[in-house]
C-alpha cells in the first residue's frame, strides 16, 4: 500500500525551519567577514596565504599593499614591493594593454578581468589572470583591488594544443621529440614520407631515419647550431623504411618553457627529391650532351684545364684526340636524322669502351668527338706510342659495322692527335692542333690517325691569312677580275663565253679559283664574291648588247650551292636583269650535281621561277657527281656540260668514250643541248662531234682571257675553227 502524502502543515513547518537555518548561516558569514576586515593582523594567515595574490594599487598604479602569495609571485619581499609601480612587473609585450586597462578601470569600468604576462623578479615571465575592482573612497582618489591568479600552466597547455593542432594539420612531415630526442608524436605526412607508422617510431630517436650519407661531424654541427641558435635548417639524406634514401629539407626548432629550458624539439621536413632532380637536370644540360650523355665542350674544357695542371705537376704527358666521322653527313641525309642519332650514340659507347676510367670522352657537337687521355708516359715518344695504340683501337672499334634500327651501316673515323705536358699551352690552342691533325687525317684518305705537325700549322696559318686577304679583296673589289672563255659551235662560231673568276693578288700574282673558291665557300665569302661575279657578268652582257658581233653571245656564270640556296638569290638575279635590261635568255647559270644533295625542292622551285623569266641553266662537270635520272628529269635544265676529265683522254680511254656517248644520248632524250669542256685537241673535237656533241669549250678555241683581250678585234677570227 502506498504511504499517504505528508500533510501540508508539516511541509510548511519544515520550510520555516530551513529558512531560519539559512539566515543563521548568512549571519555567521557576515560576522566572519566583518572580523576579517576589522583586524587584518589577527587573520594574517588567511589573507597572506590565500591561494591567489591580493594587492591594492593606488590611483597611480603604485603597489600599496600585497599579500605574501602575491609577493612570492613577483619573487621579492613584500617590503620591497610596496610603493613600486605595478607596471614594472608587466612584461613589455603587455605593457600597453596594462596601461589601457588601468585607465579604463579608473575612469569607466569599476570591475575588469583580463590576462597579462607578468615578470618574476629574476626576469622570467608568467601568465596571470587579474580580477580588478575599483574602490571609490569618500575622500581622496580611488584605489584598485587586484586578485592575481597564476595561469601559466593553463596558457602553456593552450599554446601547445594550438601549436600541435596547426602543425599536425600541415602537409609537411613532422615529428616532435622530448628534450632527449625521444620521439613523442609524428603526423600522418611523416608516415607517408618515411613509411613508418607512429607506433613504430614513438619512443625511439630520429636516428632510425639516418641514411649513412652524413658523417658524425655533420650531426655534431647540427646539435651545436641547435644549441646556439635554437633551430637548424638544411638538406639531409634520410632513409625510408623500405631502404631507399631520399633528400629532404629539414627544419628543427627548439621549444623552451618559460624558464628557457628545452622541453621539446620539433622537426619538420619537405621532400626535395623533385627539386634536386630538377637541379641535376639543369646541371646535366649545362655540362652533358643530351643525346649521348657524354661531357660537352664546357665540361671538356674544365677537365682539360685540370689535366694540364696535373700534367705539368706530375711531368706525365697527356693527349687530345679529335675524332670526326667520315661521311656522317651523307648517312644523315640519306637515312635521316633518327638513324644519324643512333650512330652517334653507338659511337659514343664504343669510344668509352676504348679508354681508361680517368680519361674523358666528350662530344663537341655534330659528329665531332674528343678523347682526352691523361697520365701517359713522361717521354713524348712513349706517350705518342700509347696514344697511337689507343687511336688505333678507336679506329678499329668505330669501323666495325653498326646495326642502326634495321640498317646495317658502316662508318669510319678520322682522328687527329696532339700531346701536351705544359700548363703554358692553352686548351684552345691544343684543340686547334688536334683539329688540324684531324683534317690532315681526312686528307690522307680517311679512317686514319694523324699527329699534329707544326709544318701543317704553317699551311693553316697561310690559309687564315689568305682568308683575310680575300675578305679585303671583296671589299676593295679591284683585285677581282672576270676572265672569259669562248664557247663555240660545230663550225667554230663563237656562241657564248663562260665567266671564270680570277684574283689578282697584290703580292702573290694571279690566283686561280681552285685556290680560293673552296676557302670562300668555307668562310661564307662566296656570297659577296658570287654576287660580284653575277653583277659584273650582267653588265658585260649589257655592254655587248650594242655590239653587232657580240649581242648574240651567251654568258655562263658559275653559281655555288650556298649562293643558290640563299633565300634572296632569285630576287637578286631578277633585280640585276631588271637593272641592266639585258636579255635574260643570254644568261646561263652553271650549277653542279653536288648542289642537288640538299634542299632539292628549294633548288628546283628557284630554278623554275628563273626559268619562267627566260634564264638558262647548264649542269656543269656532268658525270662526276651522283646524278639521278629522277631529279635530272625534274630540273628545267637547258644544257649538260661534259666534264673535262672525260674529254681529256677521250681518244685512248674506251670507258670515257662510252660515258660521253651515254651523256650525249641522255641529253638528247631529255631535250637538252650538250657542251664539252676542256677540249684541247682536234682529235677530241672530232670524237665529240662523232658522238653528237654540238658545242665546245677548251684551249683549242681559246683560253679564259681578260675582257680587253676578248674584245680585241683580231681575236674573233680565231674561233672560226672548222
Ligand atoms: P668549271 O666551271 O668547270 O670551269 C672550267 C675550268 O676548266 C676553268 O678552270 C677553265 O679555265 C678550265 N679549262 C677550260 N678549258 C680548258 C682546257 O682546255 N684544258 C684544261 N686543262 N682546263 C680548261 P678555272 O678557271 O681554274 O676554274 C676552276 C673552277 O672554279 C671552275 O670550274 C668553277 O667550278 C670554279 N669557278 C670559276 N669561276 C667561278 C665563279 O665565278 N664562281 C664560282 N662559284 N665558281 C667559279
Ligand atoms: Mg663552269
Ligand atoms: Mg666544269
Amino acid at each position: 500500500m502506498a504511504t499517504p502524502p505528508p500533510p501540508v502543515e508539516k511541509l510548511l513547518h519544515e520550510l520555516q525551519v530551513h529558512q531560519i537555518e539559512l539566515e543563521m548561516q548568512n549571519e555567521q558569514l557576515r560576522q566572519l567577514q566583518v572580523e576579517l576586515e576589522d583586524s587584518h593582523n589577527g587573520y594574517v594567515d588567511l589573507y597572506d596565504f590565500a591561494p591567489v595574490g591580493y594587492l591594492t594599487l593606488n590611483h597611480k598604479g603604485m603597489i600599496e599593499e600585497i599579500n605574501l602569495t602575491g609577493a612570492a609571485m613577483f619573487g621579492d619581499e613584500r617590503g620591497k614591493l610596496t610603493q613600486r609601480p605595478f607596471a614594472a612587473f608587466v612584461a613589455p609585450v603587455d605593457s600597453d594593454q596594462w596601461h589601457l586597462h588601468f585607465q579604463s578601470l579608473l575612469k569607466h569600468d569599476n570591475k575588469l578581468t583580463y590576462e597579462l604576462q607578468l615578470l618574476h623578479n629574476n626576469s622570467t615571465s608568467f601568465y596571470a589572470q587579474l580580477d580588478c575592482l575599483r574602490i571609490n573612497k569618500v575622500e581622496g582618489a580611488p584605489v584598485v583591488r587586484v586578485t592575481l591568479a597564476d595561469i601559466t600552466e593553463r596558457k602553456q597547455a593552450e599554446a601547445e594544443k594550438s601549436i600541435g593542432s596547426t602543425t599536425f594539420m600541415m602537409q609537411e612531415s613532422m615529428l616532435i621529440t622530448d628534450s632527449e630526442g625521444v620521439i613523442l608524436r609524428v603526423n600522418p605526412a611523416f608516415t607517408e614520407c618515411t613509411g613508418y607508422a607512429p607506433e613504430e617510431v614513438i619512443g625511439k630517436t630520429p636516428r632510425l631515419l639516418q641514411s649513412g650519407h652524413h658523417n658524425a661531424d655533420f650531426y655534431h654541427e647540427m646539435r651545436e647550431t641547435l644549441k646556439c641558435k635554437g633551430n637548424w635548417r638544411g638538406e639531409i639524406w634520410n632513409q625510408h623504411k623500405n631502404g631507399e634514401t631520399y633528400p629532404k629539407l629539414l627544419t628543427i626548432t627548439t621549444i623552451k618553457n618559460h624558464q628557457g629550458i628545452v622541453t621539446h624539439y620539433v622537426g619538420s621536413h619537405i621532400d626535395i627529391s623533385e627539386r634536386l632532380a630538377a637541379e641535376n637536370e639543369i646541371k646535366n644540360l649545362a655540362f652533358y650532351d643530351p643525346l649521348t650523355h657524354l661531357p660537352n665542350r664546357r665540361l671538356l674544357l674544365d677537365r682539360f684545364k685540370q689535366a694540364l695542371i696535373y700534367s705539368a705537376r706530375s711531368g706525365r704527358q697527356g693527349a687530345v684526340l679529335f675524332i670526326d666521322l667520315d661521311n656522317f653527313k651523307k648517312l644523315n641525309d640519306t637515312l635521316g636524322h633518327g638513324i644519324g642519332d643512333l650512330l652517334l650514340q653507338q659511337v659514343s659507347e664504343r669510344l668509352e669502351s676504348c679508354v681508361r676510367e680517368g680519361d674523358t670522352v666528350a662530344r663537341l657537337g655534330g659528329d665531332e668527338f674528343v678523347v682526352l687521355l691523361t697520365d701517359l708516359n713522361e717521354q713524348a715518344i712513349e706517350a705518342a706510342t700509347q696514344t697511337k695504340t689507343i687511336g688505333n683501337k678507336i679506329l678499329l672499334a668505330l669501323s666495325q659495322p653498326y646495326l642502326l634500327a634495321t640498317h646495317i651501316c658502316h662508318s669510319t673515323p678520322s682522328i687527329g692527335a696532339t700531346l701536351f705536358n705544359d700548363v703554358g699551352q692553352g686548351a684552345e690552342e691544343l684543340f686547334k692542333q688536334a683539329d688540324i691533325a684531324m683534317y690532315q687525317a681526312k686528307k690522307n684518305g680517311r679512317c686514319n690517325l694523324c699527329f699534329f705537325d707544326p709544318e701543317m700549322q704553317l699551311l693553316i696559318t697561310a690559309h687564315v691569312a689568305l682568308e683575310s686577304d680575300l675578305r679585303h679583296a671583296i671589299t676593295e673589289k679591284k683585285q677581282l677580275v672576270l676572265y672569259y672563255q669562248p664557247q663555240v659551235d660545230l663550225h667554230g662560231h663563237l656562241v657564248g663565253v663562260e665567266a671564270l673568276l680570277r684574283w689578282q693578288h697584290p703580292e702573290r700574282g694571279l690566283i686561280y679559283p681552285g685556290d680560293f673558291i673552296p676557302l670562300a665557300e668555307e668562310s661564307g665569302l662566296i656570297l659577296p664574291l658570287g654576287y660580284w661575279v653575277l653583277t659584273t657578268a650582267c653588265y658585260q652582257l649589257l655592254s655587248w648588247m650594242s655590239h653587232p658581233d657580240k649581242k648574240h653571245l651567251t654568258m655562263a656564270v658559275n653559281v655555288s650551292a650556298k649562293q643558290f640556296n640563299l633565300p634572296t638569290f632569285v630576287d637578286e638575279v631578277l633585280t640585276l636583269i631588271d637593272q641592266t635590261g639585258i636579255d635574260p635568255t643570254k644568261l646561263k647559270l652553271e650549277i653542279t650535281e653536288s648542289m642537288m644533295l640538299n634542299n632539292v625542292e628549294n633548288i628546283i622551285s628557284n630554278m623554275n621561277i628563273m626559268k619562267k623569266h627566260g634564264i638558262n641553266f647548264s649542269m656543269d662537270d656532268f658525270g662526276t657527281g651522283y646524278s639521278s635520272l629522277q631529279y635530272l628529269k625534274s630540273l628545267p635544265l637547258d644544257q649538260l656540260k661534259i666534264d673535262q676529265s672525260f674529254v681529256r683522254d677521250l681518244s685512248t680511254n674506251i670507258n670515257n668514250q662510252a660515258i660521253v656517248r651515254t651523256i650525249i644520248a641522255m641529253a638528247k632524250n631529255l631535250d637538252m643541248n650538250i657542251i664539252a669542256e676542256g677540249v684541247e685537241t682536234e682529235e677530241q673535237r672530232q670524237l665529240l662531234i662523232n658522238n653528237g656533241c654540238t658545242i665546245f669549250q677548251g684551249y683549242l678555241f681559246g683560253r679564259p682571257m681578260p675582257i680587253e683581250q676578248f674584245d680585241a678585234p683580231l681575236l674573233t677570227s680565231q674561233f672560226h675553227h672548222c
